[in-house]
């Protein structure tokens, strides 16, 4: 079988020499995503060791999985995180802290029932403590759950750190279809910004002959134009829809692992997010759901991209920005700014600064330094378009 054409359950576990000329490598053993799959997970764990898992979970997914997780396994503690003052639970060193202090000494097997925020607190305190770490899933919300680093956040600043994959992710369809419907919007978000992002790691490649591999290019792709096909299914929470959000997601986290980089999953849309998340933090205010964010930053970046196109040295990829507007607004996401209650200056300035949330090269990098003028004549005409 072609490895492009290979599910994510399938590429678990794989590895092979690429026509890029790099090897790519999946280090998770185990995906799985269908019914029942709670049964699937207490199996591979208590097959895969006898000493103790420590399960971290908060209130919600205790109730919706980690209950009856906990009760099945032979062998494993609970520490259900609580929210503080009616503010969600957040990837900071105080709860990281907390959690760290909370659990025992003998732990050989730690399990995240949650989504973005459990599943990052969990990688950081079982890579920290030496430990491997599975992964139930209970929203399909971000991409983070295959990923090796985490997005922490740290005296006030958001950090991406390193970590570890999980052995294996599970899923169950029926608790993924129940997800809060604003979890669901955001993956889809977060899918959908990969057009952009493999739209810039091309023109990274055209302007600066950086390495590029068509192999998870297409598989990125295929993930994301399934997930595309189905978006109107969404708000009816079609089971099969909600999968493939899932599967996409996972397979973005899985690429980035195989791929040894970020390129393959985020570019401009993302640091403007990125940006945007920053003000939030600093205000002391809760920031949107990542993916979120990432829709209307896609939006956005191919108004950009719709304006600065023809000024720009190489030929980059078509995306219809009208199109993915449409397509996220048919699942019930938010495409402006203005619904994430973003002044105009943030908007402005999340353009012309965005390039310094990475080192990575995209549309902005470029305009920055060889086209300011351009950049802020662009960033005028888009703010135009949401406010007064
Ligand atoms: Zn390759
Ligand atoms: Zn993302």
């Amino acid at each position: 079988m072609k490895v492009t054409e290979m599910k994510v359950n399938e590429l678990a576990g794989y590895a092979y020499d690429c026509a890029c000329q790099r090897t790519h490598k999946v280090d998770i053993k185990s995906v799985v995503i269908k019914d029942n799959a709670i049964i699937d997970a207490v199996n591979f764990i208590n097959g895969y060791t006898d000493g103790k898992v420590m399960m971290i979970c908060d209130e919600n997914t205790y109730r919706v999985a980690g209950k009856e997780i906990i009760n099945k396994l032979h062998s494993a503690e609970a520490y259900i995180i609580q929210e503080r003052n009616g503010l969600p639970i957040s990837p900071d060193e105080s709860y990281i802290g907390e959690v760290f202090v909370k659990i025992p000494k003998e732990v050989d097997l730690f399990l995240a029932v949650g989504s973005g925020v459990i599943n990052d607190i969990t990688r950081q305190i079982s890579y920290k403590m030496n430990k491997e770490y599975v992964v139930f899933g209970t929203a399909p919300s971000m991409d983070g759950y295959a990923s090796v680093t985490s997005s922490l956040i740290i005296n006030n600043i958001k950090e991406s750190i390193q970590g570890q994959c999980p052995v294996a992710v599970f899923a169950d369809s029926t608790i993924l279809q129940e997800a809060p419907y604003d979890m669901i919007t955001a993956g889809f978000g977060d899918v959908i910004g990969k057009y952009n992002a493999i739209r810039e790691w091309q023109f990274g490649r055209d302007m600066n002959q950086e390495h590029y591999c068509e192999t998870v290019v297409s598989l990125v792709m295929n993930a994301v134009k399934k997930c595309e096909d189905n978006a109107a299914n969404l708000k009816k929470r079609d089971k099969a829809a909600i999968n493939n959000v899932m599967e996409a997601l996972i397979l973005a986290g899985m690429t980035m692992g195989m791929y040894q980089n970020t390129r393959p999953a985020s570019g401009a849309e993302h640091h403007i997010v990125h940006y945007w998340d920053v003000d939030c933090i600093r205000r002391g205010v809760e920031h949107p759901l990542h993916g979120n964010s990432v829709g209307v930053g896609t939006v956005i970046i191919c108004q950009l991209f719709e304006l600065v196109k023809d000024h720009l040295p190489v030929k980059v990829m078509e995306i219809d920005g009208d199109k993915i507007r449409k397509t996220l607004q048919s699942a019930g996401c938010k495409t402006s700014p203005v619904e994430l209650n973003i002044s105009r200056e943030l908007l402005k300035q999340s353009l012309l600064k965005g390039h310094t949330m990475s080192s990575k090269y995209t549309v902005l990098t470029y305009l920055s330094k060889e086209n300011p003028a351009l950049l802020e004549e662009a960033a005028k005409q888009i703010c135009n378009i949401y406010y007064d």
